[in-house]
């Protein structure tokens, strides 16, 4: 367990680790499973041991906020066709390079000779098509509410500069409709949500309500440092105990209950939501975000005539399972054995965030 922290002390851990004793001691005999819906909280959980501080009876599952790992094989098969495409420069976040789609990656089209590039923001992008007015550059953005204003601003600014050669393949991800699926599958075991803190300064607590008050389930808004999540638990639990779901913010230091509303009308100013299909998971309505008509200059759908991908069933990946809390990555049957970080077959052990690659780096199955 390491729980050196940039916020609060090792004494506001085990003080926080008691009250979670002592809650989980008055609730009824049975396991209650919490959901943590952000990749960063998986991994700070599992980098920080906290799981090891947590009776029996409370468990943390990972939820679907990895963004990578929620990226479709469909569209990841699109960025290849994109990548080939002669003229094309593809940019991307690191992260995409090695998530498989149903054929190959992009990592290996670019060791086969496409042009593919790594980027640190979508300005780095813009700034490649600037460089490359001959060349048509194309920024595979994929992320959620956190990254998707980011983008936004950068296609407003790339049409304000006559960028007409920079456009954006996006595959971004709503979080509120995802929770909404979450719960309605049969088979969901979430008592309570972590909910994601880098989200939720861009859409606010506010955004959680409506989920709430329809499936009364208990939600806390959560900071990434030990002392945050451990904090956070407490506040679930007493919501359990006294069955008063609602929407409290632990992260106050950065989440206000409307949001960022700058940020939110620079995304809606540039995309408007659309049914999107999550890997392992499969269609949701309303839980993407695609690029409105005024800017279809810069939406490689229209520009190259892209038409949405099938929703492929993975193989022997679970990772559609694991990003809903189904089964934990240990109960893959190829966990830590056909499937490891130096070969992952599926995209929760490619991203730094996925809940199988936290588990393989800090469980009990190896270094990765
Ligand atoms: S261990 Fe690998 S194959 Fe299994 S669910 Fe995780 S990423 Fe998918």
């Amino acid at each position: 367990m390491n729980l050196q922290t940039g916020y609060g002390t090792r004494s506001d851990c085990e003080r926080y680790a008691d009250q979670i004793h002592t809650l989980a001691g008055d609730l009824p005999d049975r396991t209650f499973h919490l959901m943590e819906v952000c990749g960063s909280h998986t991994m700070s959980i599992a980098r920080h041991g906290l799981k090891a501080l947590l009776p029996d009876k409370i468990k943390l599952l990972s939820g679907p906020g990895c963004p990578v790992c929620v990226t479709d094989e469909g569209y990841i098969d699109n960025a290849i066709r994109l990548a080939r495409t002669e003229g094309v420069i593809l940019t991307t976040f690191g992260d995409l390079m090695k998530v498989p789609g149903t054929q190959t990656a992009l990592e290996r089209v670019r060791s086969e000779g496409a042009d593919v590039r790594v980027v640190y923001s979508p300005l780095d992008a813009l700034e490649i098509a600037q460089e490359h007015p001959d060349r048509r550059v194309v920024f595979a953005a994929v992320g959620f509410e956190t990254t998707a204003p980011g983008i936004a601003a950068t296609v407003i600014q790339a049409r304000d500069e006559g960028a007409t050669n920079f456009l954006i393949l996006p595959a971004h991800k709503l979080v509120p409709p995802a929770l909404r699926a979450l719960l309605d599958d049969p088979a969901c075991r979430v008592d309570g949500f972590l909910c994601p803190g880098h989200v939720s300064t861009i859409i606010g607590s506010n955004a959680y309500e409506p989920v709430v008050t329809d499936y009364a389930i208990p939600s806390i808004v959560a900071g990434f440092e030990p002392t945050d999540i451990l904090e956070a638990i407490p506040m679930l639990l007493r919501q359990i105990q006294t069955r008063q779901p609602r929407v409290e913010t632990q992260y106050h230091r950065v989440v206000k209950p409307e949001g960022n509303r700058k940020a939110l009308e620079t995304m809606y100013a540039v995309y408007e939501p659309i049914d999107a299909v999550w890997r392992g998971i499969g269609p949701i309505p309303k839980s993407g975000l695609k690029v409105r008509e005024t800017y279809a200059a810069h939406d490689a759908y229209a520009v190259f005539g892209i038409s949405d991908a099938p929703f492929f069933k993975e193989g022997p990946c679970r990772c559609g399972d694991v990003l809903k809390g189904i089964i934990g990555p240990r109960e893959c049957s190829i966990f830590g054995t056909a499937c490891t970080p130096r070969t992952p077959l599926g995209p929760c052990m490619v991203s730094s965030e996925g809940s199988c690659a936290a588990e393989y780096k800090y469980g009990t199955g190896g270094e990765a």
